[in-house]
């Protein structure tokens, strides 16, 4: 029989490096929470056609990275539905702000997420099939000042707060704007006339790319590409007024406190719906897949949609490359990937004496030790050689021990043995 593997680009996340992805997703919850922002979850699928309208018929990601299949009705009130499983989160949780009328609280919405995302791309160093974002998105009624400058910049320097909190150094933040929803038109116009006579000369990916979604040309990483990349025209010379001093906002509101940014006026980012701010915070540690996270305001989606206006900005960000950077860097608040060890190894010497050495485990787990838990059908030697791997002390639980309640404790650092009368053993095996 062949084995069963997991699937290309999927990934079991085993003990003990789970302990590092529960440690960043701590800090992102505490983190998160001083700036009051709540968890939403969304379902993991959704309607095919809310990220064909979202993200964009022409992206990479609706146009051929997609999981989706055809749900058959189960049912006559049932109707068969295309669905697909979730390839970025911004999309479900505006779909979920439109339908529970969150534009109604005439309150700004700050929402945040952890889960996981699927795209069928090409596996390598952190880029999977299956992947997780933490994301948030900032988004309400114009009257709640969700247009505002104020938020692009807020939700930046909670970024670098973040980053700073874990730990990560040396990443950069890239900024740009890629207008509103009437300059963009504009520049992808003049991008499409400029790419006409040149992009016969272009790799076929960007050829490609010149014909469906233009401002894609300027992600490219081609370097064959890049000389004419260089001649195209430049998003802000196309940016109006309204949206140059939106951006000389955010950008004078990072500089109050001192945040680093770099303009890069060919950050424009592959999903249809961005208007304005687009950042990138990138790693140098990260090789190829050097995106930490990406992000930017969406100021039409939820009319995209169907739903009221509804400005935003949010980000994504890659857990797996967070993990990644915090292992290459080593990073010292970081769990050390190394095993965990329990607080004490509980082992009874003699099956008779199995059921009270649960009730021992049962007593300390109770007051927040980490206990393993032997057999007394094992021999003591081999209760010492497991107890060495797993735990700090082996706590010895025979006949004696059991009918006097002082227990035999030996510490495996120091090889020091005592004898530790059962109701002080918990405060004993704290202090070690
Ligand atoms: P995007 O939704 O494409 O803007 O991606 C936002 C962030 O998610 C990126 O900066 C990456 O950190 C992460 N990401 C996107 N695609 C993948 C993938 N296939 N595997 C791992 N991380 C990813």
């Amino acid at each position: 029989m062949t084995l069963l593997k997991a699937v290309r680009g999927t990934r079991d996340l085993l003990p003990p490096e789970t302990e590092l992805w529960n440690h960043v997703e701590a800090v992102t919850r505490r983190v998160f929470a001083r700036y009051n922002f709540g968890e939403i979850r969304t379902p993991i699928f959704e309607d095919t056609s809310l990220f064909a309208r979202s993200v964009g018929e022409e992206t990479d990601i609706v146009s051929k990275e997609m999981y989706t299949w055809e749900d058959r009705a189960r049912a006559q009130s049932e109707k068969s539905q295309s669905l697909t499983l979730r390839p970025e989160n911004t999309a479900g949780v505006v779909r979920a702000y439109i339908e529970h009328n969150l534009g109604e609280t005439g309150l700004l919405q700050k929402l945040y997420y952890i889960g996981p995302q699927f795209r069928r791309e090409r596996p390598q160093k952190g880029r999977y099939r299956q992947f997780w974002q933490i994301g948030a998105e900032v988004i309400g009624p114009p009257s709640a000042g969700s247009e505002s400058p104020l938020r692009d910049a807020e939700v930046l320097e909670m970024l670098s707060s973040f980053l700073d909190e874990l730990g990560i150094t040396g990443w950069n933040l890239v900024l740009n704007s890629v207008g509103s929803s009437t300059d963009r038109p504009k520049y992808v116009a003049a991008l499409r006339q400029a790419l006409a006579p040149v992009k016969d000369r272009m790799s076929p990916d960007n050829q490609r790319r010149a014909e469906t979604n233009p401002l894609r040309v300027l992600d490219s990483k081609d370097p064959a590409d890049e000389a004419i990349i260089a001649t195209l025209p430049k998003i802000a010379d196309y940016l109006d007024e309204a949206s140059k001093a939106h951006f000389a906002a955010v950008c004078a509101a990072l500089d109050a406190c001192g945040v680093k940014y770099e303009v890069n006026p060919r950050l424009v980012r592959g999903l249809d719906y961005y208007t304005r701010t687009t950042f990138e915070f990138t790693h140098g540690g990260l090789g190829a897949q050097n995106a930490l996270l990406g992000g930017g305001r969406y100021d039409g989606l939820s009319e995209m949609l169907g739903g009221p206006k509804a400005p935003g900005i949010g980000f994504a960000m890659g857990l797996d490359r967070l993990i990644l950077t915090l292992q290459s860097a080593q990073i010292e608040s970081a769990p050390s990937a190394s095993a965990i060890l329990a607080d004490a190894f509980v082992a009874p010497l003699g099956e008779q004496l199995n059921a009270p050495a649960l009730k021992l485990a049962r007593d300390l787990r109770r007051q927040g030790l980490r206990i393993e838990l032997g057999d007394g059908g094992f021999r003591i030697k081999k209760s010492f050689e497991i107890a060495n791997k797993l735990a700090r002390n082996i706590i010895l639980l025979g006949e004696d021990e059991h009918a006097s309640g002082i227990l035999t404790v030996k510490n495996f650092a120091t090889g020091e043995q005592t004898k530790i009368p059962r109701d002080q053993l918990a405060s004993a095996l704290q202090t070690r």
